[in-house]
């Protein structure tokens, strides 16, 4: 195997100690420890792991945890106003509503409704906006956490051909927008790319976030590109990434595994960005 496996859960662990490190000055000018506030609507059993998983991170940072619950059957206007108490919330810095909603819930309704300044997910369109215009504001965390492993497998993005594939709102949309604010020349893929293969094969650096397991072979890797692995598909050999990892650490420089690559990176950044939030607040 030529490529350098980049190990996710070590550099989430780093975000995260330095978060922790971090809190308590932020602690101290806000007179109360920084608070990220979680909204759980219904009980699918995969999304109350990961808020719990959110919900321990967040105390285990030293940051308050403050959480609220609806039942399946909650209107939209009932998560409305959760939200609306929450963005009025003193020691609420940072909100996240779990998604997906339960069927009948607008959710850009919703997530448009969090305080821009609070909107830790960095989903609504207001934080959108900011990210497309390459201006300060809130990122979405597992985009965020794809920089973080560039940086810390030493590849600039700057002058980079990156290609993307996926354009999802979570993560192929914002991801462009972040390479390309940090000046890489960006390419987004999706299912009407007309020639896949080879445009991926152009890539300095290559994301794949399709939803696909073993999606991007070995043989659309250009030697020495530095790949990042966002997918997560449940198999009968378990949890598999996007990209084939056999054949593609074949040939790249430095690649992102499945597990342990993208998906630690996605907590840290939530607190990274709730202290980021509660230090904004603080002044
Ligand atoms: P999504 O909303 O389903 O988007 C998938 C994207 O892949 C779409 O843009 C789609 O194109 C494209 N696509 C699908 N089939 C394709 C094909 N045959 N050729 C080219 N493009 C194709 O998925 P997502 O939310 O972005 O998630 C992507 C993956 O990342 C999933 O495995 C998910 O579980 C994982 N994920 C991981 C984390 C983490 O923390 N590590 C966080 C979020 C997501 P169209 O737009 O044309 O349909």
């Amino acid at each position: 195997m030529a490529a350098r496996v980049i190990d996710g859960k070590a550099v989430a662990a780093r975000v995260r100690e330095r978060v922790a490190g971090q809190v308590p000055e932020a602690a101290g000018r806000l007179g109360r420890a920084p608070g990220l506030a979680t909204v759980l609507v219904g009980e699918d059993p995969a999304s109350q792991v990961y808020v719990r998983n959110k919900r321990k991170a967040c105390e285990e940072a030293g940051m308050a945890s403050i959480h609220r619950e609806l039942a399946d059957d909650a209107s939209q206007e009932d998560l409305v106003a959760t939200v609306d108490e929450l963005n009025a919330a003193e020691d609420v810095d940072g909100i996240l509503v779990q998604l997906p909603l339960p069927g009948g819930i607008g959710q850009d309704a919703v997530v448009d409704r969090i305080d821009v300044s609070k909107d830790v997910d960095g989903l609504t369109a207001a934080s959108a906006g900011l990210l497309a215009q390459g201006r300060p504001g809130l990122v979405p965390c597992t985009p965020a956490g794809v920089m973080e492993l560039l940086a810390e497998a030493g590849r600039s993005p700057e002058g980079a051909e990156a290609v993307i594939v996926g354009r999802s709102i979570l993560v192929g949309r914002p991801l462009s927008a972040l390479l390309l604010n940090a000046d890489a020349t960006v390419t987004v893929c999706h299912s009407r790319t007309a020639d896949l293969a080879e445009t991926c094969r152009r890539a300095d650096i290559l994301v794949a976030a399709v939803g696909r397991p073993r999606f991007v072979e070995g043989s659309w890797v250009k030697p020495g590109a530095t790949v990042i692995d966002v997918g997560i598909n449940r198999t009968e050999d378990g949890l598999v990434g996007d990209v084939d990892f056999g054949s593609a650490s074949e040939v790249a420089g430095a690649i992102t595994p499945v597990p342990g690559g993208v998906g630690p990176m996605t907590i840290a950044m939530l607190l990274s960005n709730t202290l980021a939030a509660a230090r904004a607040r603080a002044g």
